[in-house]
This record gives C-alpha cells, structure tokens and sequence, in this order.
C-alpha cells in the first residue's frame, strides 16, 4: 500500500520522549526531567483558573491584550515590543519559520536546548551547531561561524541542559560582531534563577541591539508549565512582523488569565525560587562533596557530566522511580525538586557511586 506522501524531514525527526510513568493516572516517578517548578499554584492562582473555566465556551482574546500591557509594564517597554505565545517554544518555532527562506541557517551552540535542531530541521532552516567550550557557550567561535546564510543565532542562557550562563560584557563583544540583519534569539527561560554575578540580562540587550529579541516562559518560576504560556521581547519592527504570522488563539484564555494573576504574585513567586536556588546550591554542594564533576548550574536544574556512563545512569534513577533527562553518551541533567525528591535522588547517586566504585575497585 502506498502511504501518503509527507515530508522526508519527518522520518529522522526523534520524536520528545517524556520519562515513562510521568503521566495518566498511575504516575509513579518523582519528577526531576522536565524543570518544572515543584510548587502547587498558589490559591489565587488555582481561583482564576477556577473561575475561567466558566467562559470557555468563548474563543480567548487573540491579541492578549490585558497580558501584553501587563507584561509591558513590569519591563517597562511599549506594548509594542511584547508578544505572547504558548510557550515559549511556540515562540521559538514562530522565529524559526519567519527567518525559513530557502538556504537560511541558524546557529547555535551544541549541547544545548533538545528542541532546537528539530524545529529548525521542521522549518527547513540548517542547523549549524558550535560545540560548547567545556560547558559554556563558546561565542568567539560561533561569531567565526556567522556567513551571509546565518539568518538567526539562539543563544540559551542558562544553557538547558548545562546550566551555564553567558557573561554580559561576552555577548554584547558577540552582538557587536553578528550583522544587523541577523535576528539573535536569547532563550531565557530560567532567567529568575540566575545568581551568578555579571550575567547577561535580555532585558537590557535588546534595547540595544534591535535585532535581539528575549525569549521569557511562565513554565518554570511562575510555575504555570501546564497552561503553556510564554513571551518574547524585541524591537517593534520585529515584533509587529512577528505577530501577523501568529497562530490564531493559540494562548487560551486560562492560560491568559493565570499568567496574569501570576505577575500580580511575582512576590510570592520569585520567593520561592529563591527557595529553589538554595536546594540547587544545597544538592550541588551533597554532589560536589560526593566527588561529582557539576557545574555551577544556574537554572532550576544540574548538570552531571558522566560521558559514557550517562544512559546507565538514567536507567538506575528509572529503577529508583527517579525521572531524570540523560543525553547518551553525554550527561544527566536533574531538576531541583523538592527536598523529598532531590533527597531520593542524592541517595541513588550516593547507590550508584558505592556500586560503580565496587565494580572498578
Ligand atoms: C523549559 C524551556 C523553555 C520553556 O518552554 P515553554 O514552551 O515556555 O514551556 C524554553 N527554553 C528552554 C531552554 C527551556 O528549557
């Protein structure tokens, strides 16, 4: 029988492999793969979306215009320079396709972010993929790597999954040196948890270079990852191109009304990120003592650096009901949870550690 015809790019796409026994009813594992924010909603947020159920049965507002002006306000831009998306990797999909002409590229470095070789392979735009330096973004190569073709440079800071994050003064040394023609996407997703003195801010950034633009989620500190509600920031040339090829409703009304209430309770929130930052330092101190190679990660999650030994680590966290993110070959990032979870978690290290050492000893 013959299968209708569809784009070849499709057969090699890998597909997103959620952990087993995360989802349905009869999840079982502690979840520590998708950084997600281990926090129940707060009540008032768990109240707007209650009371949203009640209108939905009308299509949401297509323009986001409350969220947009909000959101304009607490970064102190013209509403103009705000788009809201759901999630932020729609967004991130929606600037692949705009810069998708024939023979585009888009550059960024490798290991980084698992979604952005298979959007840009869906877009039809060429990966161009510059090896991270240890584990930081190695800019000096990726501007050595710009042609007339790099239609679009992704810089993820905090890098998912490594952790690290890009310095100020490097990336605006970087900016100087990417055309202006060239749109350089900031993913920064885990921005609220970075401590590091001297990080790079997008906020700033893209008042500066107008072919910036910031990529910011409610998914990770604002704790809304299921209503799928994100943002960018850019100049309104960009943004006003950007907006036209958005997808019809596609943030729904609860997500717009719980992100938001989530910005009316950025208090609240951003105070339990700094709990997350304190288990991250916490859990990275157990591993470090441990004698773990981990950098100092700057998201709400670690990277454990285990080469050849990453998939069997994985495993062994799956047999334990632990869900964590392995990259074969490569490494394991983990969420920081909660103190339960991470707990359980240290202890199957401190297992994996005790049986690996009596394996090789
Ligand atoms: C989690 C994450 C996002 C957020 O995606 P949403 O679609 O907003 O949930 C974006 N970029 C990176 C690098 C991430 O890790």
């Amino acid at each position: 029988m013959t299968a209708p015809l569809l784009r070849a790019v499709l057969d090699d796409l890998p597909g997103y492999q959620p952990a087993a026994g995360l989802y349905g009813g009869a999840a079982t594992m502690r979840p520590l793969s998708a950084n997600e924010s281990p926090h129940a909603p707060l009540p008032g947020i768990r109240e707007v979306v209650t009371a949203a159920g009640a209108t939905i049965n009308r299509y949401p507002d297509p323009d986001c215009c409350e969220l947009t002006a909000a959101l304009a306000r607490v970064h102190d831009v013209d509403p103009g320079r705000v788009l809201v998306g759901g999630g932020s990797v729609a967004l991130l999909q929606l600037l692949l396709h705009a810069v998708a002409e024939p023979g585009a590229e888009v550059l960024y470095a490798w290991r980084s972010f698992e979604i952005y070789p298979v959007m840009a392979d869906l877009a039809g735009v060429t990966s161009v993929r510059v090896p991270l330096d240890g584990d930081d973004h190695d800019l000096a190569a990726m501007a050595a790597r710009i042609t007339a073709a790099t239609r679009m440079v992704i810089v993820c800071s905090p890098n998912n999954p490594t952790g690290t994050v890009v310095g100020d003064s490097e990336l605006r040394a970087f900016l100087d040196r990417v055309p202006p023609t060239c749109l350089v996407a900031l993913d920064e997703a885990y921005h609220e948890y970075v401590r590091a003195p001297g990080a790079a801010d997008g906020r700033a950034l893209c008042d500066a270079y107008p072919n910036v633009v910031v990529l910011r989620t409610f998914s990770k500190a604002y704790g809304l990852a299921g209503l799928r509600v994100g943002y960018l920031l850019g100049a309104p040339g960009v943004v006003d191109r950007l907006r036209r090829a958005t997808l019809p409703y596609s943030v729904n009304a609860v997500a717009q009304l719980a992100a938001l209430a989530a910005l009316g309770l950025a208090k609240e929130l951003l105070r339990r990120v700094d709990a997350t930052v304190a288990e991250r330092t916490r859990v990275r101190d157990a591993l470090l003592a441990a004698g773990w190679r981990v950098p100092d990660g700057q998201g709400n999650f670690l990277w454990l650096q285990l080469g050849e030994d990453a998939s069997a680590f994985g495993t062994w966290c799956a047999k334990r009901d632990i869900a964590v993110r392995a990259f074969a070959g490569d490494g394991v990032r983990v969420s920081i949870g909660s103190v339960e979870d991470d707990d359980a978690f240290l202890a199957a290290c401190a297992e994996w550690r005790s049986s690996t050492m009596g394996v090789k000893t």
